[in-house]
Parts: C-alpha cells; sequence; structure tokens
C-alpha cells in the first residue's frame, strides 16, 4: 500500500479516496481542486497532458458531492480522478492520438470505458499523452512533444501510454487508462514505477478505442497500487454488446480476489527466455521469485521456446492491422484536410502532413507484408507463429499457474537514446508482446530499483482469464516490495 501524505490527496489511493468522499469525509470538489494543483505545480515539466478537461471535471466533480449530500451513492470511484489516453473518445472533447491527422476532431459519442468510469462516480481530469496512434515505447513519437518520466525527467516514461503512467506517477491522477497492444501499459508502468494491467483480449470494451492493431489492441488501469487496479479493473470489465469480440461472461471480483494469498502456487520460470536484460533487472526478478517462495508458492523451471520469435512476428501483424486500420484517415471523414487539385492528391497531401514518421513507417511495413507476392512469407507465417506461441504457453500453463518476467530489459533510458534506432526501441516490448499475441492477461508491479535508483518493474503473465491469479500474485509481490523498503521508489 502506499502511504498517503496526509497533507496531500495528491498520493492518496483511490480506494481511500472513494471510501472518504461516499462517507462524506471528503469532497470530490476537493480532491479535484488539490489534484489541479498538482498538476498546476508541475504539469510544465511533464506534459503528461494532451488536455486537462477542468471544467467538465469540475462538474463531474459537482454532481458527485450533490449525489452525496442527496443521500445517494455515487460509486465505487465516487470522486476519483481518472486520466484517460488520448486515443479513447470522448464526446465532444478533442480526442487526437497524439497526432495532427486528427487536429479537430471531437468524437460523437463516448468509449465505453468512460462512459463506466463515469457512471462509477470518477471525474476525468484530462486526456494523456501517447506516441502517435500507440505506435511506440517512449512517447517520443507523439506529434506535441514528448512526456518526460517524472521520477527523473531526463529520461522518458516509456510508451505509448507515457501521459497515463507519468499522470499516476506524478500524483496528476490516482488512476489513469492506457491501451496495451505489444506492452503500452506494462512498459511505461514499469518505467514509472506504478503498477500496469493488460487484461485478457475481450476483457475490457475495445468501443470508442482508436484502433492501432485490433487483435492486440486492449485497454487496462494504471494505478499508484494492486488494490487500486483491481478496483478499476472492476469497473470497467465485463461484456460489451458494442464490441463484437468482448466476452460474454460475468467478471470475477478481482478486489475480493488480492486478499487470498499465494500460499500453493505455482509461479514459472522461463529457463529459455530471450536474454538482454540489465543485470540489476534480473537481479531483482531473481528476489521477486524468492519473495514468492518465501510466501509458499512453488517455483516451477518451465520452457517457452517460441517467445523467442514473438518480437518478429508482432512487428508483421501490429503493422499489418495498422495499415488497414489507418486507411481511414483519408482528409474526408476526421479531422485534418489539406487541400489539393484533385481527390487523389488531397488523400496523399492529407496522409504525408498528418501521420509522423513512425506511423509512416508502420504504413509502408504493413502494406508491404500484406502485398499480393509477400503474404505467405510475411504475414501468413506470423499468423503461424502467433500460433505456435499460443501452443507454447498452453503446454507451459499445465505445469504453472503464472510466469514472471521483467517486464522491461531496462530502467528508464535518456531521451533521445533510442529515437535515431527504431529496433533499440523495438527491443523494449520483447517480453510484453508474447501476451498479446496470446491473448493473455499480463501486469506489471514495481519491485526495487536498478541504475541510478530508477524503478524495476517484474512482469506476471497468466493464462485467459486467468486475472485473479495474476492479481494474487502482483499483491504478494507488492507486500514483499513494500517490506524491503524499495519496492515503491519514492511512495
Ligand atoms: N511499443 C510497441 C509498438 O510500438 C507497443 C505499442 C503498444 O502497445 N501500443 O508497437
Amino acid at each position: 500500500m502506499s502511504t498517503a501524505d496526509s497533507s496531500s490527496f495528491a498520493m492518496s489511493s483511490a480506494t481511500q479516496i472513494a471510501a472518504q468522499i461516499r462517507s462524506g469525509q471528503m469532497t470530490a470538489s476537493a480532491v479535484l481542486e488539490n489534484h489541479l494543483a498538482a498538476i498546476t505545480a508541475r504539469e510544465s515539466e511533464i506534459h503528461a497532458f494532451n488536455l486537462v478537461t477542468i471544467d467538465q471535471a469540475r462538474a463531474q466533480a459537482a454532481a458527485v458531492d450533490a449525489m452525496v449530500a442527496a443521500g445517494q451513492d455515487p460509486g465505487p470511484l465516487a470522486g476519483v480522478p481518472v486520466a484517460i489516453k488520448d486515443n479513447m473518445c470522448t464526446r465532444g472533447v478533442p480526442t487526437t492520438c497524439s497526432s495532427r491527422m486528427l487536429e479537430g476532431w471531437r468524437p460523437p459519442y463516448d468509449a465505453t470505458v468512460v462512459t463506466k468510469l463515469a457512471a462509477a462516480g470518477a471525474v476525468m481530469i484530462g486526456k494523456t499523452n501517447l506516441d502517435e496512434f500507440a505506435m511506440g515505447s517512449s512517447t517520443e513519437n507523439s506529434a506535441f512533444g514528448p512526456t518526460r518520466n517524472p521520477r527523473d525527467t531526463s529520461r522518458v516514461p516509456g510508451g505509448s501510454s507515457g501521459g497515463s503512467a507519468a499522470a499516476v506517477a506524478a500524483g496528476f491522477a490516482p488512476i489513469s487508462l492506457g491501451s496495451d497492444t505489444g506492452g503500452s501499459i506494462r512498459q511505461p508502468a514499469a518505467l514509472c514505477g506504478v503498477v500496469g494491467v493488460k487484461p485478457t483480449y475481450g476483457m475490457v470494451s475495445r468501443l470508442g478505442l482508436v484502433a492501432f492493431a485490433s487483435s492486440l489492441d486492449q485497454i487496462g488501469p494504471f494505478a499508484n497500487d494492486v488494490a487500486d487496479a483491481a478496483l478499476v479493473m472492476d469497473v470497467i470489465a465485463g461484456h460489451d454488446p458494442g464490441d463484437s469480440t468482448s466476452i460474454p461472461m460475468e467478471h470475477p471480483s478481482l478486489t475480493a480476489a488480492i486478499a487470498q494469498g499465494v500460499e500453493g502456487l505455482r509461479i514459472g520460470r522461463i529457463t529459455d527466455l530471450p536474454g538482454g536484460a540489465d543485470p540489476e533487472v534480473e537481479a531483482r526478478l531473481e528476489e521477486a521469485f524468492a519473495a514468492l517462495a518465501a510466501a509458499g508458492a512453488q517455483i516451477v523451471d518451465v520452457q517457452v521456446p517460441a517467445l523467442t520469435y514473438g518480437l518478429t512476428a508482432y512487428y508483421l501483424i501490429a503493422p499489418a492491422e495498422a495499415s488497414s486500420n489507418l486507411a481511414r484517415y483519408d482528409g474526408v471523414r476526421y479531422g485534418m484536410r489539406v487541400p489539393a487539385s484533385d481527390t487523389n492528391s488531397m488523400y496523399m497531401a492529407t496522409r504525408h502532413e498528418g501521420f509522423g514518421p513512425e506511423v509512416k513507417r508502420r504504413i509502408m511495413l504493413g502494406t508491404y507484408a500484406l502485398s499480393a507476392g509477400y503474404f505467405d512469407a510475411y504475414y501468413g507465417k506470423a499468423l503461424k507463429v502467433r500460433r505456435l506461441i499460443a501452443d507454447d504457453f498452453d503446454r507451459a500453463y499445465q505445469q504453472v499457474d503464472v510466469m514472471l518476467t521483467p517486464t522491461a530489459p531496462s530502467v528508464a533510458f535518456a531521451l533521445g537514446a533510442k529515437t535515431d534506432d527504431p529496433l533499440a526501441m523495438y527491443l523494449c516490448d520483447t517480453y510484453t508482446i508474447p501476451s498479446n499475441l496470446a491473448g493473455h492477461p499480463a501486469m506489471s508491479v514495481p519491485f526495487g530499483t536498478g541504475a541510478d535508483d530508477l524503478p524495476v518493474g517484474v512482469q506476471i503473465m497468466a493464462a485467459t482469464l486467468n486475472e485473479p491469479v495474476m492479481f494474487r500474485v502482483a499483491a504478494a509481490l507488492e507486500a514483499a516490495a513494500g517490506s524491503n523498503g524499495n519496492g515503491r521508489g519514492g511512495q
């Protein structure tokens, strides 16, 4: 648990804030003003937000306070400020994907997650910065400039949900939402020292999430602790008939699951994991295994051979889907239009001006991978590798309940360190990508520090719909990190 500074709400947990607002000990308006003050104090340095929705947030907070005053319950997230990644649709509020392409576009509807958060009493405080269309690992691909890591502003916050991770780490909001296609929630969570969850594919509705790679994209929470992440999951998960890939089932309460401990659970150590992580990161992972063993879990060696090919398969499948999804930005239907003498020239001029270099690279890669003569050799083969990864995972999950890996190979790196080398940037996601390819849940929990005293995240991966067990392990790691005194970096 984070120890809240009693002089400030800014680092309080969402669970505590909601409880105090529901019981009338605190008002949503006061909580909001406190977070707005935190933003005023540090946002010019961090740039977590593309937009702070002050007026709408004040109105939402006032409505929550009015409900409490009238004896009604605003819901489990009563008055909790939440920051939303700017690739989720918000009705009438600009949604940019940090791309010039969507300049001036205001969605006509809310994403399902936004509707659900509001219905649970949460107060949307703003839209957060990201790598353009969620393509990147550092938030430096934003058309509006990078976000900086609140732990060290010379470093990146990770990406692509860097703004959402930084917003929580800086105390601008106790919780936020990101999207994760290949690691974009877990990797920034690790680099900023917060908890980040990628749910099972289909567990959280994608309705209103601007599509990057539809078969991989999932929305999930950032939070200061595991209990808060569970609370947000319990609000946003569940079937949505508006998303055809949403799983039609009752969502089990993760808040209830986390208290169950890890006694008797089998924790997988992957012996053929691709190497390349910093020694400090490897050391924290070993300590995580030791902590779980001490808490009564059993550590089991497993092999998942196809993991080695995850990155390669991802960089065919994700760009292929992106090239198709991004075909809709043509200067006619959304945002920007660059006028030209005829329609084709207008399409070209608009796409040339509207997209940044990384987005163009992905569209070209994906178009090539899908082109007639190369389809079988590239996209087709990548789909087969995807199947192999899922099969290898299935075999491993006959022996273990969860598997642990580093979340990211290193701690937060300096701004600019990888911008000239796309492959070095792509390698940030070696450990996170396989869960997306398999559709499995995975989360990152802060666990001690590495080089320069910066946070390290441990990734917990689980089989489809096994979030309850994943969260039990997360809670045990959090307790162990807290008790050795270095797991919560600065909290
Ligand atoms: N960094 C990966 C990419 O650039 C993953 C992005 C994501 O999960 N949205 O594609």
